[in-house]
């Protein structure tokens, strides 16, 4: 089973009231393969999968599993197993009789519900709950009994809707590994929603990354992180967040570099793309683990040490400079003194962006820094 979206558009109301929910979406899930829309609240995930799931029809476009063209047809007739965050268990049936209830209804005899049922509870290891009734489970618990439910059904797409969203950190760390068990098991194709981006990264054979009704990039989660082709990209992929400085083009002994504040930086691998920036501005872009404090505030970009956040493995210093507010992971034991330092921009790991566009130029990397007029 493949699972493609072509051009899939969605738009609700019109004149003033008009929201572009979905602008043209092409993406294609293979069959075993986990997808995971991530993007921020309101850019169009959950009007994705409901056109996917048959809740909700595209205004353009055309969804199809396999060769059948499903664009138009009704839940029911689509074969999916779809969940949310709110899980509406059926509070007087026993967590056994929950799972087993799409068996019932679709006819299978009692014995082999009750072993599929068995078989399930075994992976999502709730055995011990099976006679509870649903309210007396926490939500994890309820959780992996909504997962079982659909489990046993075999459904040929799995779709899911910010499932983890009520989950403290520590339930989302123990259900994750669970759902790649229980989808893997399946093997059909998934889509998975999610805002949470670390949700997505660790879930995921792909992301898809979305923002106001578009793809920005879709890859897997390494490459996406490594090489984002958008600053959108850059900032909502990796926690901490990239960090972006106002640079400038500057040509200097017929070569071109991207200046900082005093800083330059020679530029090799955005090669000619640059050439059509010479004079004008750039963003660049560094994550927080590239970057170096200095004591010696000459040595890098100024900056006035403002907090520690210590993490225990690393910390999270934050700093103010001529170009905002910057954050940069130092050393565990690392504590600022009042005063200025120097951060220094790991040039190999810089990525340029256009200040208009957004767009990545180049697969750019800076190298070597220099100071100005060097
Ligand atoms: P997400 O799941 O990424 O938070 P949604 O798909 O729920 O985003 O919503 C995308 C956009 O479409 C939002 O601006 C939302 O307000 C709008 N929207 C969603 N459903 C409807 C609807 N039924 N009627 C009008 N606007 C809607
Ligand atoms: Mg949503």
């Amino acid at each position: 089973m493949t699972v493609t979206l072509d051009n899939v558009r969605r738009v609700f109301g019109d004149g003033s009231d008009k929201v572009v929910a979905v602008d043209g979406i092409d993406l294609t899930i293979d069959d075993g393969e986990f997808v995971t829309l991530v993007g921020p609240s309101g850019c169009g995930k959950t009007t994705t999968l409901r056109c996917v799931s048959g809740l909700d029809t595209p205004t353009d476009g055309t969804i199809t599993f396999n060769d059948r063209d499903v664009t138009d047809l009704p839940p029911q007739q689509r074969d999916i197993a779809l969940l949310f965050q709110d899980i509406a268990l059926y509070p007087h049936m026993s967590v056994r009789d929950n799972m087993a209830y799409g068996l019932k209804i679709a006819g299978e005899p009692k014995s082999q519900r009750y072993e599929k049922v068995q078989d399930a509870a075994e992976l999502l290891q709730i055995t011990d709950q099976l006679d509870k009734s649903p309210a007396s489970l926490s939500g994890g618990q309820q959780q992996r009994v909504a997962l079982g439910r659909s489990l046993v059904r075999d459904p040929t797409v799995f779709l899911f809707d910010e499932p983890m969203s009520d989950l403290d950190a520590k339930l989302k760390r123990e259900l994750r590994p669970i759902v790649e068990q229980v989808t893997d098991q399946i093997g059909c194709p998934v889509l998975y929603v999610t805002h949470d981006q670390e949700e997505a990264m660790t879930l995921s054979d792909r992301v898809a990354v979305m923002n106001d009704g578009e793809l920005e990039q879709v890859g897997k989660p390494k490459e996406v992180y490594d090489n984002p082709v958008s600053e959108f990209v850059a900032s909502f992929i990796g926690q901490p967040t990239t960090q972006f400085f106002d640079g400038e083009v500057v040509e200097r002994d017929g070569s071109l570099r991207v200046a900082v504040g005093d800083h330059e930086y020679s530029v090799e691998r955005a090669g000619n793309v640059l050439r059509s920036y010479a004079g004008q501005p750039v963003r660049v872009g560094i994550r927080p683990q590239y970057m170096s404090v200095e004591e010696d505030p000459e040595a890098g970009i100024p900056a006035t040490h403002m907090l520690d956040e210590p993490l225990g493995d690393e910390t999270h210093s934050i700093f103010e400079t001529p170009f905002g507010e910057v954050t940069v992971v130092t050393h565990a034991d690392f504590e600022g003194k009042k005063g200025e330092y120097g951060l220094v921009i790991d040039p190999e790991r810089v990525m340029l962006f256009d200040p208009e566009t957004g767009d990545r130029v180049g697969r750019s990397t800076a190298v070597r820094e220099k100071a100005a007029g060097a």
